[in-house]
């Protein structure tokens, strides 16, 4: 899924309104990393991020990185998406959509499909459960670990 132009510009906005509605100060840490989670698609790591923003702002730790991602999830502006690994994997994108998890290399890619959205959702076995959303993640190879696999 490609990004909207300015799809950054409109996720910093809307953690600067979030961060006020929830009397959070929007700081410079704050403000580095969902640029830099909105800049890309590829659900990376709170590792990989630190690695993105570390050349951006000198002298920020791995644990801050870590830390303002869970604020961030916490005031709805990122998500994290479930994937087969135990690392945690970020999205700034939290419309929603699906996504496919190639088992080889770990990328994850977005899928959107009307057809998804439409699903008849469970009615039975759910115990009392209520269910508000939902997305659905495939597992399976991306093109270039297809074509490496194949002879
Ligand atoms: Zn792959
Ligand atoms: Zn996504």
């Amino acid at each position: 899924m490609q990004r909207e132009p300015d799809f950054t510009q409109l996720k910093i906005r809307q953690m600067e309104e979030r961060c006020r509605e929830s009397g959070l100060a929007i700081t410079v840490q704050r403000r580095v990393i969902i640029e830099a989670l909105s800049e890309r698609s590829d659900h990376p790591s709170a590792d990989q991020l630190y690695e993105a923003v570390r050349g951006r702002l000198r002298g920020i730790s791995r644990t801050t990185v870590y830390r303002v991602l869970e604020t961030l999830v916490g005031i709805g502006v990122v998500q994290k998406i479930s994937n087969p690994e135990a690392k945690a994997r970020f999205d700034a994108d939290t419309v929603r959509h699906h996504h496919l998890y190639c088992s080889r290399c770990q990328k994850i890619q977005d899928l959107s499909d009307p057809a998804l959205d439409t699903i008849v959702l469970p009615t039975a076995g759910l115990g009392g459960f209520a269910i508000t959303d939902f997305s659905i993640n495939f597992s399976g190879l991306c093109p270039a670990c297809r074509s490496f696999q194949s002879p």
